[in-house]
């Protein structure tokens, strides 16, 4: 039984659906103000390879991930790019600039993900194209004196929602017992938030019963979660810097309107960090897919690094953790290459890669623990030894085993297993004499190890022997 650890729990228990055999998803997406990097890549792949391991154990799984375009940050991006203009037209020149940076961002987003062959999600909700929603949805908290207008906008009481805190851990009394007064001047409580904000000159801004203005982000994903999954669903995931204010206010927002419950299990990925410090854009310690690609064009080993940390902890980003995942990478692609080459030499001795069924019970042992990957590459790269002693011995039947196992999981985690950008009869060619060398060296016969290398090398082909293993790169 798959368990998975809540959030709002703060513990792990068994997965349970709320339609048999069907899961219910929302993550939160992309505000599209500027390229995508590769912490992003990380929430994006965190949440496709819990949906392919739920599709790998039966179940049909609808993934909404919504796109924030319309922010802050959107509007801050477009006024820079503007050549100052004035009159009746910036207004207008400003939302069509917000609109053409928003698009942009997004295509950027979507070649990103991919790139890395992290399938898009199978709705993609705009909060520009629920406006009316959001509206209706405000109204029925307004209603239900969950909300009030004040100077134009419209606020969320934190202190009319009992349960306010309760996903981030904190204590309700504690909070709304906080400071009343603001910076906004118009707040009840320092901690309610905007549901409706009044417009500022220029911006993009729709009518509303309270005026003109747009709605507050968080009331964004209540909305868009709820009109395509239902006002209940199984999942809702994010980072882990979205638990507070974001997700604690969709929850409130939401099952304030209700008086039932919202999402009942919620995932939250940890930081990619640099140095140990969260990537991102405002520390412009971000490296960006596009960049990472230029460098090291195999998605697999951004992956690999992403993998071996468990999903809720941090990852520390390095050019050494990429060398280290081309060298585990490189183990298994070998191994399975000296399967090939047994196969060719007898194919009477291959065992075909079932269509579903290949044995992967540890990879699934690992997996049902709260998607513990790092466990599930050390299944892996269990397997990978043990094929590779059944070579040694001759048991090729048995190497194919462990081969289809490897293949089968490598497909559930989304790794391509693809030997780098070159065709595959050079890198099949490729692979053969980087093991080789390797075995030369294992006998100390280092004159033919070296021979191999200058070989290699006039193929142009670079190597470097890491302490995870050779690996190597085409010029
Ligand atoms: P944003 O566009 O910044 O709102 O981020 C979109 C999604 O990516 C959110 O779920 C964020 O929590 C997540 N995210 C942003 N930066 C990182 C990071 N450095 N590591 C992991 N996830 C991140
Ligand atoms: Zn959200």
């Amino acid at each position: 039984m798959l368990k998975i650890y809540n959030t709002l729990t703060k513990e792990k228990s068994d997965f349970k659906p709320i339609e048999k055999d069907k899961v219910k998803m929302y993550v939160c997406g992309p505000t599209v103000y500027d390229s995508p990097h590769i912490g992003h890549a990380r929430s994006a792949y965190v949440f496709e390879t819990a949906r392919k391991y739920f599709e790998y154990i039966g179940f049909k799984v609808v993934l909404v991930r919504n796109v924030t375009d319309v922010d802050d940050k959107i509007i801050n991006k477009a006024a820079g790019e503007l050549e100052k203009t004035s009159g009746i037209d910036a207004g207008y020149a400003l939302r069509e600039k917000c609109r053409e940076v928003a698009k942009r961002y997004l295509d950027e987003y979507h070649k990103a993900m991919d790139s890395l062959d992290i399938r898009r999600p199978d709705h993609e909700p705009k909060a520009t194209e629920n406006i009316n929603e959001m509206i209706r949805f405000i109204e029925a908290l307004l209603k239900k004196d969950h909300a009030y207008r004040a100077g134009g906008n419209v606020y969320f009481s934190v202190e009319s929602f009992d349960k306010y805190g309760e996903l981030s851990g904190q204590d309700a009394r504690n909070m709304r017992s906080g400071p009343r007064a603001d910076a906004d001047g118009d707040k009840r409580h320092q901690l309610d938030f905007a549901l409706w904000k009044k417009v500022k000159s220029g911006e993009p801004s729709w009518g509303s019963p309270w005026g003109e203005g747009r709605p507050g982000w968080h009331i964004e994903c209540s909305v868009m979660s709820t009109v395509i999954l239902g006002h209940e669903f199984d999942i809702h995931g994010g980072g882990l810097d979205l638990v507070f204010p974001h997700h604690e206010n969709e929850k409130a927002q939401a099952e304030a309107k209700t008086g039932s419950a919202f999402a009942h299990v919620w995932m939250h990925n940890g930081f990619l960090t640099v140095r140990g410090a969260k990537m991102s854009k405002s520390l412009g310690n971000f490296i960006t897919v596009e960049d990472y690609f230029k460098k090291h064009p195999d998605p697999d080993l951004l992956k690999i690094i992403f993998l071996s940390s468990h999903y809720r902890s941090p990852v520390d980003y390095s050019e050494d953790k990429v060398k280290e995942a081309a060298a585990a990478k490189a183990r298994i692609t070998r191994f399975i290459k000296n399967v090939e080459l047994e196969i060719e030499r007898d194919p009477s001795k291959n065992v075909p890669i079932p269509d579903r069924d290949a044995s992967v019970s540890s990879f699934r042992r690992a997996m049902n623990d709260d998607f513990n990957t790092p466990d599930a590459l050390s299944a892996i790269f269990e397997a990978v030894q043990s094929g590779n002693n059944f070579l040694t011995n001759g048991k090729t039947k048995e190497a194919c085993r462990e081969r289809n196992f490897i293949v089968k999981c490598a497909d559930i985690l989304g790794l391509s297993l693809k030997v780098q950008d070159v065709d595959k009869r050079s890198a099949g060619e490729i692979e053969s004499l980087v093991a080789e060398r390797e075995i030369a060296r294992g006998r100390k016969a280092f004159q033919e190890a070296d021979a191999i290398r200058e070989r290699l090398k006039e193929m142009g082909v670079e190597i470097e022997d890491t302490s995870e293993g050779t690996i190597w790169r085409k010029n």
